[in-house]
């Protein structure tokens, strides 16, 4: 039973069931039919047999026939004396029963190959004392009752087919889509095409939510494969270009004769090269951490007002190199359980990210602030801002919103990744708001207290 599909399960649960619903039909329909039908003629027995009791008289000890009707309504009637002798009709015709004599019991009996109902009455009259006894052919089943049986026994094998074939077609049916979605599904992970989905079929029934479901965790397995893929291509052509350079001054400083300024000028590109790999390695490590649970945070007492102040004064040269004014608002002391080294990394990524994408000129604000249980931390610019096809998906690992100029400016597309990660690990969130032209608002929630569970870091 348990190798039998369900369709097969299904058809012959309901054909034994059919099969069941018709002995029992059947079976009852014989029953009660036949007890209606003894119980007619145990009537119309009785009605003949005291019937003619009533037509029975004695003449001076002699029994009087003349008026005794010996049949009517199929019934036989005969007369016999207390000894158990036939006294009417005194001819040998009629059915020959040798049931035993018994006062008013409706009984059957078989004589002569013949099937007969028989009813006794023992009476006195006229002082004379007699058995009255009805007879009756036992027709059972050969009327139309019998016609009616055989016909409902025929008809029941052609039933159950009918029951069995309509039951497979039916659930043959309801579970198409269910072929459909295991065919969709194999044709998924045989051909390695992620592209492929089940698609609703506009029902709103499980098996459509099913599909839906796996549909969703298609479109979810796909943009993750993509992102890795891309993250892939993308971290191996950001380690080859600095790889590169090394390569090509290191082969130029062994070529011939060279003087100790061009070495020291080699050495010093090798230097920046290895620099900014050592970074970019520290920082996909960082987020590889993040994305496994293991960037465990060393939390502490911080206060965050302090820790912007000292990032704010780290970064104030390089914002007065490029022009800019750099604004400091903290309201009163912020304090929180944080790991201080990770909260310095997002400070100082919000604030490089304002002064690199900054228009000579301009300024940057860093808000610092409590609202409720939280501490909302803000770093607003008036640079070149972010146009909003780019808006939701700066947060992507290796994004940039403009390749060019974020190259040009010495971006990896990592710094914004890196402050979600942490904002998370803190169980906190980070926002941004921008308008292209005009600059950008970055506002990262941090809770105050730590909760026990901080948030899971959601990959890209
Ligand atoms: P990057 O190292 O390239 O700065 P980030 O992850 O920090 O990487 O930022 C991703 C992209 O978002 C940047 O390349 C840049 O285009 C855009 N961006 C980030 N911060 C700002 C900002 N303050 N103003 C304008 N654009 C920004």
């Amino acid at each position: 039973m348990k190798k039998l599909s369900i369709k097969a399960k299904v058809t012959l649960w309901y054909t034994a069931l059919v099969f069941l619903l018709i002995v029992v039909l059947l079976g009852d329909l014989f029953y009660f039919s036949s007890r209606v039908l003894y119980e007619r003629a145990g009537e119309s027995l009785s009605r003949v047999v005291e019937a003619a009791a009533g037509q029975v008289h004695f003449e001076r000890g002699e029994l009087d026939e003349r008026e005794i009707g010996f049949y009517a309504d199929g019934v036989s009637v005969f007369l016999y004396d207390d000894q158990g002798r036939r006294l009417a009709p005194r001819s040998g015709s009629g059915p020959k029963v040798n049931a035993l004599l018994e006062d008013g019991v409706l009984k059957s009996s078989q004589d002569g190959g013949e099937r007969w109902l028989v009813y006794d009455r023992y009476t006195q009259i006229d002082g004379v004392s007699l058995w009255i006894r009805g007879v009756t052919p036992d027709t059972g089943f050969s009327g139309p009752l019998g016609t009616m049986l055989l016909l409902a026994l025929i008809a029941s094998p052609f039933l159950l087919l009918i029951a069995a074939g309509g039951g497979y077609l039916i659930t043959k049916r309801a579970f198409l889509p269910i072929e459909h979605m295991i065919g969709t599904v194999r044709s998924i992970s045989g051909g390695n095409d992620l592209s492929r989905r089940i698609g609703g079929s506009g029902a709103k029934d499980e098996i459509a939510r099913l599909g839906g479901t796996f549909d969703e965790m298609f479109d979810r397995l796909q943009t993750s494969f993509e992102d890795e893929k891309r993250f892939t291509s993308d971290a191996s052509h950001e380690l080859r270009t600095p790889a590169a350079i090394i390569l090509s001054q290191c082969e130029y400083a062994l070529e011939d004769e060279k003087s100790a300024s061009e070495l020291r000028e080699s050495v010093r590109v090798i230097l920046r090269q290895a620099k900014r790999m050592n970074s970019l390695i520290a920082r996909l490590l960082l987020l590889a951490r993040a994305d496994n649970g293991r960037l465990q945070p060393e939390f502490e007492e911080v206060d965050l007002g302090e820790l912007c102040a000292v990032v704010c004064e780290e970064l104030e040269p390089s914002a007065k190199q490029e022009g800019l004014t750099l604004h400091q608002e903290i309201e009163g002391q912020v304090a929180l359980t944080a790991d201080q080294t990770l909260l310095m990394r997002l400070v100082t990524n919000l604030l490089s990210n304002a002064i690199r994408y900054n228009r000579p000129g301009g300024s940057v604000t860093l808000c610092l602030r409590t609202e409720g249980e939280n501490a909302l931390l803000s770093v607003r610019d008036t640079g070149i801002g972010i146009a909003p096809e780019h808006l939701p998906k700066i947060f992507g690992r290796f994004y940039r919103a403009d390749a060019a100029r974020t190259a040009e400016r010495g971006g990896t597309g990592l710094g914004l990744s890196i402050v979600r990660s942490i904002a998370q690990v803190h169980g906190g969130s980070v926002e941004a708001q921008s308008t292209l032209g005009e600059g950008s608002d970055f506002t990262v929630t941090l809770p105050l207290r730590r909760e026990e569970n901080p948030g899971v870091c959601e990959p890209d």
